[in-house]
């Protein structure tokens, strides 16, 4: 479903786009001189590996192999340490969604306590750096936290990537809070549905994101413009 939505994307705006859909067995080698004929070929500005890999990949070996001129998801290392310095020109797709979300909502980041759920190195880690960047007070829980109801209520803006539906209860935010919601689950009835109580959580925030339709569409719009930026960094 990613792979197809991309692509229509690239259609829709004229970006030229070849799939690479290998076979489950394909060696490390054979993934990695794929990845090197792109990084040589003219044609082509912006590589993605649509992730997780079958498990005998290195995934990690993987991404380091892109070009990070190249890197449209800006998951190469260099590209991670340039975030980290605020110095970059590829930003990671979802957070930098979740970014504009945020500033079409009208929430102004700047002096607000930020909570992010979540620490992985493609979502958390770069949102809570990027909140940071905008002046945000920035707090990260993940399955360790202790308190994460008190921590959550504290936040002005919620960022939820977390994995685990309907994890974000009402209860647990602050009345007029912006609350957005990365994950990606099913329901008990196998609805696609994120991480926060959408129905209930709605009647308490002051804004938020809906799943599907929320952060998801923004993230692909995001892919979009990082290719131009690749295109016009080559
Ligand atoms: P990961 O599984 O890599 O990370 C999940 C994070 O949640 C971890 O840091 C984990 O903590 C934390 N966590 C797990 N359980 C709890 C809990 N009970 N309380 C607090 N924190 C908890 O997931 P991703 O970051 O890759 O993705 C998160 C969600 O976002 C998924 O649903 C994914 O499908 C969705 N997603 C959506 C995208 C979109 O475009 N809409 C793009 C990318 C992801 P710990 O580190 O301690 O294990």
């Amino acid at each position: 479903m990613y792979v197809r939505n991309k692509r229509r994307d690239c259609d829709e705006i004229g970006v030229y786009s070849r799939e690479y859909a290998l076979p489950e067995k394909t060696t490390q080698e054979e993934l990695e001189k794929l990845i090197d004929e792109l990084n040589a070929d003219e044609k082509i500005s912006g590589i993605l590996v649509q992730l997780p890999l079958p498990s005998h990949l290195d995934e990690k070996a993987v991404i380091n192999r892109i070009n990070p001129k190249k890197d449209v998801d800006a998951f190469h290392p260099s590209n991670v340490g340039k975030i980290m310095i605020g110095d970059y020109d590829l930003l990671p797709c979802t957070p930098a969604g979740v970014m504009e979300l945020i500033e079409e909502a009208g929430t102004k980041v700047e002096g607000k306590k930020c909570v992010v759920v979540g620490r992985s190195n493609i979502v958390g880690k770069p949102q809570a750096m990027l909140l940071l960047h905008k002046n945000g007070t920035v707090t990260i829980c993940h399955s360790k936290t202790k308190n994460l109801a008190e921590e959550c209520r504290s936040a002005d803006i919620l960022v939820a990537a977390v994995g685990r539906a309907k994890l974000i209860t009402a209860d647990m935010v602050k009345p007029g809070a912006t609350v957005i919601d990365v994950g990606m689950n099913r329901d008990e009835n196998g609805k696609l549905c994120g991480d926060v109580d959408f129905e209930n959580v709605k009647e308490v925030a002051g804004a938020i994101t809906p799943v599907p339709g929320g952060v998801g569409p923004m993230t692909r719009a995001v892919l979009m413009r990082n290719t131009v930026t690749t295109a016009k960094l080559k």
